[in-house]
């Protein structure tokens, strides 16, 4: 049992993982859509009139660009809302701007290569105990 405090309501609540309680959860779920409709009929506008005229928090309109479920360029610019988290470069929805996004996943490719080698040779000398082991028997 894990117990933390939402982050949109700061209620306690018993998380399985996340970070919202299910409750804001769920009112996030409704407000994504309004937000989602509201941008649909107003393709130029801006963070502060969407969440003005919808009555949807920055807070929640942030949390949806962050889990990529709203993405920027829908709604005109905003540019310098959201920003990579290694560069610090504007980017339009998720953590992570595309040219660090490569970098660290060529970087975990990296990671897992040189762990496939150390198992690798772990196994080979696994192996080679294994039919020590046969041979003896
Ligand atoms: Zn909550
Ligand atoms: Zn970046």
């Amino acid at each position: 049992m894990n117990i933390i405090q939402c982050i949109f309501c700061k209620k306690p609540f018993q998380t399985l993982g996340r970070k919202a309680c299910p409750d804001c959860l769920e009112q996030i779920d409704k407000d994504f859509f309004v937000v989602r409709d509201y941008i649909y009929e107003h393709k130029q506008t801006n963070m502060d009139k969407v969440s003005e005229e919808t009555g949807v928090s920055m807070q929640i309109i942030r949390h949806l660009l962050k889990e990529g479920r709203l993405q920027l360029d829908e709604i005109g610019g905003g540019g310098g809302l959201l920003v990579c988290e290694r560069c610090r470069k504007p980017i339009n929805s998720g953590k992570l701007c595309k040219a660090c996004t490569d970098k660290v996943s060529n970087t975990m490719k990296g990671n897992v290569d040189a762990r496939a080698a150390a198992a690798k040779s772990a196994a080979d000398s696994a192996s080679f105990k294994g039919s020590a082991k046969v041979k003896n028997k």
